[in-house]
């Protein structure tokens, strides 16, 4: 368990990382792997859609050398979101549970899509999807090259505030299961599921669905 100075260091390095939930550093999501940081147990070069600005970020804040991007996690992209074809999509919702900012819109037996805007890139849907229908392109509207700190931390604010809507209503579920509430975050990952009907039905959210 991290002590109470960690617990702060790891909110400051968590709050320099992308927000994609995509895993490629190793952990369950951005903030294991911030905790992990503040911990000292892992390298600062783990996280590809951050690249060399977040590389460089962590650095600075852990006053430790910039390394290049550990290759076993993946490489620096442009911008990329998820895109179901619609012929093939079967309505099976699994893309859906494990979608970390709750950007695929559709309910069992219908066709699914996924709202550009809200979706980090992650690729969680794509091994989830049993017809492998869901092809990754290029954002919209954003440049074809890595993109820079600023535009990282704001597309990062974005897919912070999802995904912790959607956590926040899963903790709600999950207090009714005393054994899992001190799992945190972790939570969160075994009660998506449950959670989703009750964020697709969220006001908030109707300007999406
Ligand atoms: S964006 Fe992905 S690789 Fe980077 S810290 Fe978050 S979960 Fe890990
Ligand atoms: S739609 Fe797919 S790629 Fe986009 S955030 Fe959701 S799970 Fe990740
Ligand atoms: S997992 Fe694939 S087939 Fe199932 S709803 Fe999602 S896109 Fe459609």
């Amino acid at each position: 368990m991290t002590d109470l100075p960690n617990q702060s260091l790891a909110a400051r390095i968590d709050a320099l990382l992308p927000q994609t939930q995509c895993q490629r550093c190793g952990f369950a999501g951005c903030r294991p792997y911030a905790e992990a940081l503040a911990a000292g147990e892992t390298g600062i070069n783990r996280c590809p859609p951050g690249g060399t600005p977040v590389l460089q970020s962590l650095a600075a804040l852990l006053k430790t050398a910039p390394l290049p991007l550990d290759p076993d996690c993946g490489s620096e992209q442009p911008p990329r979101v998820a895109r179901v074809i619609e012929a093939d999509c079967i309505g099976c919702a699994k893309c859906i549970d494990v979608c970390p900012t709750d950007a695929i819109a559709g309910a069992r037996k219908w066709l699914h899509a996924v709202v550009a805007a809200d979706c980090s890139g992650c690729e969680l849907c794509l091994p989830a999807c049993p017809v492998d229908c869901i092809v990754m392109e290029a954002a919209p509207g954003l440049p074809a090259v890595p993109l820079d700190g600023a535009a990282l931390q704001a597309r990062g604010a974005r897919f912070r505030q999802l995904f912790e809507s959607l956590l926040q209503v899963v903790m709600v579920l999950a207090k009714g299961v005393l054994l899992l509430i001190p799992y945190g975050v972790s939570g969160y990952y075994m009660f998506r599921g449950l959670g989703r009907p009750l964020i697709r039905c969220h006001p908030e959210d109707s300007d999406h669905r």
